[in-house]
């Protein structure tokens, strides 16, 4: 059965309401729509673990730093619907932007620190953007559990210190990335790339493992990222933004792998910005 669509606030508290009366737990998927495998994956596993699921799509304005690549974000929302069939979740919170943001909104919700880097060294305000709308999520869905993908992990650690510090009673949890064939990690702005675009972009993920492998064995990054970033140039991307290896937890720069690390690239490839992370011990 297809869910029902909720796109009112009042109508998402009745449900969730009646949920909690019957003593029912509550898994959240926050999503932006334009579902593939990675996200129905997420909502599987609130499927496995939670009495009712929610998977909210929401195209969150606040969160784009260029409006092109808001106007531009691809929108699907009958064909996700379709697509959450089989997995029985049990309504889709579909919210407009005058609901998410009325007039007079005034909040931010700014995560320090675990924001400076990486993504939100390139993308002012994003951070911002995504903590503002999950923190209202969270709150709106009152929900027992979330459901976070590992694609996106810097948003999944600033996801868990937003809900820790604001006493949210939520249990985050993170999900592994899922991916095509070719390794590319799945991603709704995957279907912005032509086809002779496509055809290149698993050099990213390729050259991540190489290096994975490398770190794990004991190289040093300063020894191996040059190489590596003229790898993805050669096959086909424009630009690497950043190839860096952190910690998992705070996020702290690395030259040397350990028990914890994990490898972080953002590139762009004909005019789309792909993103990826796979953990090196
Ligand atoms: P988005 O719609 O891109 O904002 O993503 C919504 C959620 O799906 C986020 O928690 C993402 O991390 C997660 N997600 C996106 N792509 C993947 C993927 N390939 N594998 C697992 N989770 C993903």
């Amino acid at each position: 059965m297809i869910a029902p669509i909720e796109t009112t606030l009042a109508g998402l508290r009745a449900r969730t309401t009646a949920w909690r009366k019957a003593g029912e737990t509550i898994g959240v998927v926050p999503t932006m729509g334009a579902l593939h495998q990675g996200h129905l994956s997420l909502a599987r596993a609130a499927r496995d673990t939670c009495d009712r699921v929610i998977v909210t799509i929401f195209v969150n304005p606040k969160q784009f730093n260029n409006p092109e690549d808001l106007e531009n974000y691809p929108r699907t929302e009958q064909d996700d619907a379709k697509k959450l069939e089989s997995i029985g979740v049990d309504v889709i919170y579909v919210p407009d932007g005058a609901q998410m943001y009325p007039d007079g909104f005034a909040t931010n919700v700014s995560v320090g620190g675990l924001t400076d880097m990486l993504c939100g060294a390139h993308r002012p305000g994003h951070f911002d953007g995504v903590a503002t709308v999950v923190s209202k999520l969270f709150l709106q869905t009152s929900a027992d559990k979330a459901f976070f993908g590992e694609k996106d992990y810097q948003q999944l650690q600033i996801v868990r210190r937003m809900a820790a510090d604001l006493d949210i009673p939520i249990e985050v949890i993170g999900c592994p990335t899922i991916r095509e064939i070719d390794g590319l990690a799945m991603s709704s702005r995957n279907l912005l790339l032509s086809d002779r675009a496509r055809a290149k972009a698993a050099a990213l993920p390729d050259v991540m493992e190489d290096m994975r492998v490398a770190l794990a064995k004991g190289a040093l990054m300063s020894d191996i990222v040059d190489v590596a970033k003229a790898k993805i140039i050669a096959a086909g991307f424009n630009d690497v933004e950043y190839l860096e290896l952190r910690d998992s937890d705070q996020l702290k720069p690395l030259n040397k792998a350990n028990a914890n690390s994990r490898l972080f690239a953002a590139a762009w490839l004909a005019g789309v910005r792909l993103i990826d992370n796979v953990g090196v011990h």
